[in-house]
């Protein structure tokens, strides 16, 4: 396997790490699986060489993630404010897992921008905010968070092998950021995900706990999404709105849409679809996802402060639902690369 960090990165990370005591572990608003996978894995990592790391995460994340060993001890910044603030005031070194600047952990990233600690980053998004970071371990072009994390593992012990509690941690982020193995799958990772899989998972289970536990109004709420969905042929583009009342209607708890963006993509000619969805918070969040050359990450940067990677994207919008999809369809005659020519 190739080292994707020097040696001189891994050597000032073990040093930060023999020189704290205590250690948090952070990661984006809306955890998704690349990002309570990660999390859990290093914590596994950290804790198998005797280190005490708490993990603190900004929000709620989804019930399909909560069957990972080590998930109940995950501290929600959001329902206990006193208490994570606490333990970040403790904190020697913070680790931060799949987000490349502290404002994608809004609130907490605030407070975390008022305290005097060290921080480590570990992600593989584009556009990382340098000064933010003590040391950043970053790698665009790699899967996921989860398969950095493993390569950091290899290369600080020289071992394939892990214990299965993060081996288990590290597929589930691995299988769900490449889309159940679809997109960003270069063959060293297939060899990555083979060594994992010797290390006493079963990749049947956790398949199954990822992707068939959908509740009822989850199953409704995607059937209701298609039947919404709005197709724009002449910019080979698709997308969803969803408003709050229509959430509240289908009972959404978080995670419920997570994937259903990229159903557009299974329509023949699509290459971009993107999820505009009311949020509690008063904004509009936006997610995008495309096929081929064309980067939602340009666009989500252009016009809609966010970003992510070439292929999938967020962001957020300011105006109200209406607004920002008629000010997304007044955009997209820019994006002469989706003119449909046909
Ligand atoms: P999703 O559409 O699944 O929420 O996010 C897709 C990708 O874009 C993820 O890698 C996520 O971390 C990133 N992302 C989502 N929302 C934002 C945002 O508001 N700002 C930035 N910079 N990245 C985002
Ligand atoms: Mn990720």
């Amino acid at each position: 396997m190739i080292k994707i960090f020097s040696d001189t990165k891994i050597v000032k990370l073990l040093e930060l790490l023999n020189t704290s005591k205590y250690i948090a572990i952070v990661t984006h608003i809306n955890p998704d699986g690349d990002a309570i996978g990660s999390v859990i894995g290093w914590s596994n990592f950290l804790r198998e060489r005797g280190f005490r790391p708490v993990i603190i995460v900004p929000n709620h994340f989804p019930d399909f993630l909560k069957w990972i060993n080590g998930t109940e001890s995950i501290y929600v910044y959001f329902n206990q404010k006193d208490t994570c603030e606490r333990l970040l005031r403790e904190t020697d070194l913070l680790f931060c897992l799949d987000f490349n600047k502290l404002s994608r952990l809004e609130a907490m990233g605030e407070f975390i921008m008022t305290l005097d600690i060290k921080k480590v980053l570990i992600d593989h998004h584009i556009g990382v905010e340098e000064e933010d970071f003590t040391l950043t371990l970053s790698k665009t072009p790699m899967s996921s968070t989860c398969e950095i994390v493993y390569r950091i593992i290899w290369q600080i012990t020289n071992k394939k092998r892990v214990s299965p509690r993060i081996a288990e941690a590290l597929y589930v982020g691995i299988m769900t950021d490449t889309g159940a193995f679809t997109h960003s799958c270069s063959p060293e990772l297939f060899r990555i995900v083979a060594d994992l899989m010797e290390c006493s998972i079963i990749r049947e289970k956790i398949h199954s706990a990822v992707y068939n536990s959908f509740s009822v109004n989850r199953m409704r709420l995607m059937g209701y999404c298609i039947t919404k969905m709005e197709v724009l042929p002449e910019y080979r583009t698709a997308y969803i709105t969803l408003t709050k009342e229509e959430l509240d209607q289908f009972e959404f708890e978080p995670g419920d849409t997570e994937g259903f963006v990229n159903i557009p993509l299974s329509i023949k000619g699509v290459v971009l679809s993107i999820f505009f969805t009311e949020s509690k918070d008063g904004y509009i969040k936006l997610s995008l996802r495309s096929v081929g050359e064309f980067s939602v990450d340009s666009m989500a940067r252009r016009h809609f402060n966010g970003g992510g990677h070439k292929n999938a994207s967020g962001g957020k919008s300011f105006i109200s639902l209406d607004e920002t999809v008629a000010f997304f369809k007044s955009i997209l005659p820019e994006y002469r690369e989706l003119k449909n020519e046909d």
